[in-house]
């Protein structure tokens, strides 16, 4: 609302973009995890939003990391209440100096997928709890993770008899059914495959104790997800004492925390709006393709947050947040709808944020359009391309529940970091 307000006086840069972070709803969706995985502890994956109270708040609230870079690693211990040994470095194929900085750093469990690999640990980092991941059937995926990583069942016992020849510690598997996981069966079907590895680490010498699920979960399927998840845990280890299971997840954590608040800086409509108008229901009665008749152009685009639509498959949707300085559309002005489009501000013309939206006729440059769902894959991949600077984010633990449980972990963690802002509530 402020800036609304700011926007419409002519302050400098109160037009900005910015996202709104609800941290309540990152402390619920780690209490739903406990809920339905009690037996599965969270490594939060870093690369998914390494926003500095998200960091915190999974932190206080118990929750370990997935590290893939030292980059990652340096972050999550420099909230300074993260523990070298709550993190896994959980990348396949790593720099040798990224190996030599964790080993200074404290951090000793990591992944594995291949033979090079063994022998840089072996090298630089022989004290190493390597955890070995497995290729799994990521087809069912918004991101396939397996052209890239992964070793087959049948690579296995080499590479888990090289680990044992080189004196190397593997102490488990790990595997990662893709981003954005939308058939739940995968997790069942990854977890027999993790079952044989586990068999071929005995044969190997090995007596592993550790399995690591990975990532992929998705909100809006998570109960499902876990219940299939606990099944085919009970189904292959069926005796797991002094097993333990970790998971990566990273989306299902931030994606619906963030919001983003865009302002429209420019308008392109047909000459004749009335007659544009007409041919869009002309179009439609007669069921072929809508074409948008106004473009809106907003303050930030796929080089920026969007880079979401380019790098993790997503398509968004606009809603109109102010209308004239108002946040309260009349329905009679949100009835007359005009098909658009919306794009980003930077010269590219790749840079289009949503190719046909329904919104007001009556929208206008300065009012403000949002989407929600910008937690993931979001603010960590956006660039400064054309000189347009990053949205900023707004913190707020929201008014449902969880706020006053979120605050107090805020804030029993800021009292152990020296000098640090709270977010305003
Ligand atoms: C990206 C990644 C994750 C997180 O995946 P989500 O789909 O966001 O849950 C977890 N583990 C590894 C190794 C990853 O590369």
């Amino acid at each position: 609302m402020r800036a609304a307000r700011l926007a419409v006086d002519h302050e400098p840069d109160a037009e900005k973009a910015f996202f709104v972070a609800d941290l309540s709803y990152v402390y619920r969706q780690h209490q739903r995890f406990k809920c339905f995985l009690p037996e599965v502890e969270p490594f939060y994956a870093v690369k998914c939003n390494p926003d500095p109270y998200v960091l915190r708040l999974l932190a206080g609230l118990g929750a370990n990391f997935d590290c893939a870079s030292n980059g990652e690693i340096a972050n999550v211990l420099s909230t300074g209440v993260v523990e070298p040994s709550r993190v896994i470095f959980a990348n396949p194929c790593k720099a040798a100096s990224h190996l030599k900085q964790a080993a200074r750093a404290g951090v000793d469990l990591m992944t594995f997928d291949n033979a090079d690999e063994l022998h840089k640990v072996a090298r630089v980092h022989p004290k190493a709890r390597l955890v070995l991941r497995i290729l799994t059937d990521d087809s069912k995926a918004l991101c396939r993770l397996g052209l890239k990583f992964g070793a087959p069942l049948a690579s296995v016992p080499g590479l888990l008899a090289m680990a044992h020849e080189l004196g190397l510690n593997v102490v488990g598997i790990s595997f990662h059914v893709g981003s954005g996981c939308y058939d739940p069966s995968a997790y069942s079907d990854a977890i027999a495959r993790a079952r044989a590895a586990f068999d071929m680490g005995r044969v190997a010498g090995y007596q592993f104790h550790f399995l690591d699920v990975g990532g992929g979960f998705e909100d809006h399927t998570f109960e499902n997800t876990a219940a299939i998840l606990r099944d085919a845990i009970d189904m292959h280890f069926p005796d797991r004492s002094g097993l333990r299971i970790i998971a990566e997840p990273g989306r299902y954590y931030v994606s619906r925390a963030f919001s983003l608040a865009t302002n429209i800086i420019a308008r392109r409509a047909a000459a004749d709006d009335v007659e544009a108008v007409a041919t869009n229901i002309s179009a439609s009665a007669a069921g072929g393709e809508e074409q948008p008749s106004v473009m809106y152009y907003i303050n930030d685009g796929v080089y920026g947050a969007f880079n979401c639509i380019l790098f993790d498959h997503q398509v968004v949707q606009p809603y109109v947040l102010a209308l004239s300085g108002s946040f309260h559309v009349p329905s009679d002005v949100a009835g007359d709808v005009r098909v658009s489009s919306v794009w980003g501000p930077t010269c590219d013309s790749i840079d289009c944020v949503c190719p046909t939206a329904r919104l007001p006729a009556a929208l206008q440059v300065g009012d403000w359009l949002a989407f929600d769902n910008m937690g993931a894959y979001t603010v960590c991949a956006a660039s400064q391309f054309n000189g347009f600077t990053l949205s900023q984010v707004v913190y707020t633990t929201g008014g449902g529940a969880g706020a006053v449980e979120t605050r107090r972990v805020l804030q029993s963690v800021a009292v152990q970091v020296a000098g640090t802002d709270q977010p305003t509530a």
